[in-house]
């Protein structure tokens, strides 16, 4: 490990993805080659875990499958001191139930032993198959228990559901009872919302995935979840998928919607809910003026930094950051104190 620069502020990454051969075989085998599975997903998946031989690399594979070679150089180069890890995109949650439950445990345990080889630079989010809650909220409490893991992270829909619905709420419960943030990632959109985001490369990162995430998130305030989970701590990526900068308009026509019965009525507002219950990172968004909103907003305890390893690179996530019009306080919560403090990173780890 490289000693730290003087003066230059810890930096933890807190959205790095990674992967493991099984679970890159299986979305190749099972997700990329079944007939079963079309839209949403798909075109990304394939290019990633199935490319034709005649098609260009993206590399994308390569990198996810690397935790301690290239990814570890690309740190000490940049100055990265932490990434947090997860499993990346759309995790196990295309498979059926019993692989899914195989795969997670086997992710988990593999993120595990990279964590205890390398303490001060990886932490990492434990996967959970929500395909079957009952088996998700056992797996969130070993990961927690005994592997040590420092929070939760699931993509999106399941199955085109979202975690509004009571079924899922055991895993809502397990992760406000262990006290532990929920990170929401997106993954290409459900059934209803996948066909107009289908064309023009729209369906992943470009617009796909904020439709769908920002979806998932008016839905779990306006169903009234949070007066059920009112301490659930819910992390999204990309500068909030778009839900901050609508806010005002989501929240006008919410209390509207309620006072003529066509929205659940919720103990607090919409506003109230996402500063409450949201946590927010710079995944993919370089975009300094949409930062300073985010932090005015959201305030600087919610706002965390992000890469989007190894999707995103390194050195122009740095550069934003060390650029970023905020003030050296809120810099350094950004930066890295939100992050030891959310997801109970070791102040000595470094
Ligand atoms: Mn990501």
């Amino acid at each position: 490990m490289t000693a730290p620069m003087q003066g230059k502020l810890r930096r933890i990454a807190v959205e790095e993805a990674f992967s493991l051969p099984e679970v890159a075989a299986a979305m190749r085998d099972q997700v990329c080659r079944s007939p079963s599975v079309r839209g949403g997903d798909l075109s990304l998946l394939r290019l990633v875990y199935d490319a034709p031989a005649d098609r260009p690399k993206v590399g994308f594979l390569e990198g996810l499958l690397d935790l301690e070679e290239r990814r570890l150089k690309e740190m000490d180069q940049y100055g990265v001191d932490m990434q947090v890890l997860s499993l990346t995109s759309p995790g196990v949650q295309m498979f059926d139930a019993d692989t899914a439950c195989e795969l997670v445990t086997l992710a988990n345990d593999r993120l595990a032993e990279v964590i205890a080889r390398h303490p001060a630079r990886f932490a990492g989010l434990a996967s959970f198959a929500p395909q079957s809650p009952r088996r998700a909220v056992k797996e969130m409490e070993r990961a927690i228990g005994k592997l040590k893991l420092n929070g939760f992270i699931v993509n999106s829909h399941t199955n085109s559901e979202y975690l509004d619905d009571p079924k899922y709420w055991p895993i809502l419960e397990a992760a406000e009872a262990m006290d532990r943030v929920l990170y929401i990632h997106p993954r290409g959109a459900s059934d209803g919302l996948k066909w107009p985001v289908g064309d023009y490369g729209m369906e992943a990162a470009m617009w796909g995935y904020g439709v769908d995430m920002g979806t998932h998130m008016v839905r779990l305030m306006a169903s009234g979840v949070f007066d059920r989970f009112p301490k659930l701590k819910i992390c999204v990526g990309h500068m909030g998928e778009a839900v901050p900068f609508w806010i005002w308009r989501i929240n006008f026509m919410n209390s509207r919607n309620q006072t003529t019965g066509r929205s659940p009525k919720t103990s607090l507002t919409m506003a109230e809910y996402l500063q409450r219950n949201f946590l927010i990172t710079t995944s993919g968004v370089e975009d300094p003026l949409a930062l300073e909103y985010t932090v005015k907003k959201l305030g600087a305890d919610n706002v965390l930094w992000a890469i989007d390893y190894p999707y995103q690179p390194t050195a122009p996530a740095v550069a934003f950051m060390d650029a970023a019009p905020l003030s050296p306080e809120d810099k350094a919560k950004v930066y890295h104190r939100n992050a030891e403090r959310v997801f109970r990173i070791n102040q000595e780890n470094r």
